[in-house]
């Protein structure tokens, strides 16, 4: 909790500080109907996909499995700051630390910046 009490005055700090403490909670509340929101999109995807049979949902979960391994962690989510590219080879997306395409084995060069 990063507060800033530059000013000396004990009431202009305590409305600065609860002005942070709103913000602070608005921003939760964006980020979890954001969630929600997103929620709503991968269940709709997974149902197209299961109710039109082009998937069931132990492959959609075998491949989600396949797609979380391409940082190199198993850990059920891809961070919002991982980089997407797509493999220069196959074209499929590749996020992979080390380069290599976990589709297709090609190593590609990965910019650093
Ligand atoms: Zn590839």
């Amino acid at each position: 909790m990063a507060h800033d009490f530059s000013s000396s005055d004990p009431h202009e700090i305590s409305e600065k500080a609860s002005r942070q403490e709103a913000a602070r909670k608005e921003g939760f509340k964006d980020l979890q109907r954001e969630v929600e929101r997103l929620r709503l999109v991968v269940e709709t995807l997974v149902r197209a996909l299961v109710e039109k049979g082009l998937y069931t949902r132990e492959q959609i979960n075998a491949l989600a499995n396949l797609i979380d391994m391409e940082d190199g962690r198993r850990d059920g989510r891809i961070p919002i700051s991982r980089k997407v590219k797509n493999c220069s080879a196959c074209g499929k997306v590749m996020m992979n630390v080390s380069g290599a395409c976990v589709y297709c084995g090609h190593q590609e060069v990965m910019d650093i910046v």
